[in-house]
């Protein structure tokens, strides 16, 4: 009998979405296999219709996104009620997403920074009506319901979601690698001296060999080896999409410990690298980081 799946987009790009639909012919192994209860995306199904099924009736409830306005956090509570097994599928889903940078800032100065003083705004003034109302910070989804099973990535490949899903249909774990996309990476590497740190555009990266020894910001080390290194593979420097490994507590905290390692370079000199730490080395998971934590309960903000 077919499993029945709800797919719910939160607050997102939807990209994770399109990347499932990216599997094209390969959908076929597991389309017969699911009965597709809520799906906005491919069909023009309402929340209602969501709210109207038994609760726990739904087998498999895929959740992509996080919580930025009221009707995200209304929806996520909705899919935990109604699906027995939620996924939260995802980076934005499973760490708040690139969306959590935006809590270094509280909600009062990011209205302000959007509709009043951004140099392209004409008609300033905050948006009150028909708006879903906005939450005050981006906290990620298994810090407010009960998650199953994690499934990072921005995206997360087509192949991996194809994993998932064919392992929560055959009732088997699907667990997370400890392993980095460094342990996936073919490049060449040698013993590590940088001495000055590159931004991207900087020179031309050498194809083959390690870019992290090249002196560009790489973070296969300090990342979930999910993806099969697919960046570096193309000399493209790994942005640390997957998030940390379930055995690294903080993302960041890892990535700044491992280059004082290897960097030859004063600590101030390390610091001035990096114009923008947060984003670099918190590029899909700030809203989980302890600093974005400690950030929080300064503002008196329950995380
Ligand atoms: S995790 Fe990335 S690809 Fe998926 S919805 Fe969020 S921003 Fe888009
Ligand atoms: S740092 Fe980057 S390029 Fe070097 S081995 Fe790790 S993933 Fe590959
Ligand atoms: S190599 Fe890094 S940035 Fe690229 S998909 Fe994999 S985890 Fe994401």
């Amino acid at each position: 009998m077919a499993k029945r799946i709800a797919l719910a987009q939160l607050s997102s790009c939807w990209g994770c979405d399109q990347s499932l639909v990216d599997l094209h012919l390969g959908l076929l192994d597991v389309l017969p296999k699911l009965d597709i209860v809520f799906w906005p995306t491919v069909v023009d199904y309402k929340l209602a219709d969501l709210e109207a099924l038994p609760n726990r009736s739904v087998h498999i409830g895929m959740v992509e996104g996080s919580c930025r306005t009221k009707e995200d956090l209304h929806l996520l509570k909705v899919m935990r009620e109604k699906c027995k097994t939620l996924v939260a599928w995802g980076s934005c889903s499973i760490f708040g997403g690139v969306q959590g940078l935006a809590n270094q800032w509280d909600l009062k100065e990011l209205l302000e920074r959007k509709f009043i003083q951004a140099e392209t705004v004409t008609d300033p003034r905050i948006p009150d009506e028909n708006m879903p109302g906005f939450t005050e910070h981006i906290t990620p989804n298994p810090q407010i319901v009960e998650c199953d099973v994690l499934l990072p990535g921005c995206p997360p490949t087509s192949e991996n979601t194809l994993d998932a899903l064919t392992a929560l249909l055959t009732n088997k774990p699907f667990d997370l690698p400890t392993k980095t996309v460094c342990d996936q990476c073919p490049m060449e590497r040698k013993e590590k001296h940088i001495k000055k740190f590159k931004r991207n555009y900087e020179g031309n990266i050498e194809a083959g060999k390690c870019i992290l020894d090249q002196g560009y910001l790489c973070l296969g080390f300090a990342t979930m080896g999910l993806c099969g290194a697919q960046c570096p593979s193309v000399t493209t420097p790994c942005k640390g999409c997957f998030g940390p490994t379930p055995i690294m507590s903080d993302h960041g905290a890892k990535i700044i410990s491992a280059l004082g390692a290897v960097a030859e370079m004063e600590p101030e000199e390390l610091k001035g690298s990096f114009p923008d730490p947060i984003g670099s080395f918190y590029f899909t998971d700030y809203a989980a980081s302890y600093l974005s934590k400690m950030r929080g309960k300064e503002r008196g903000q329950e995380h």
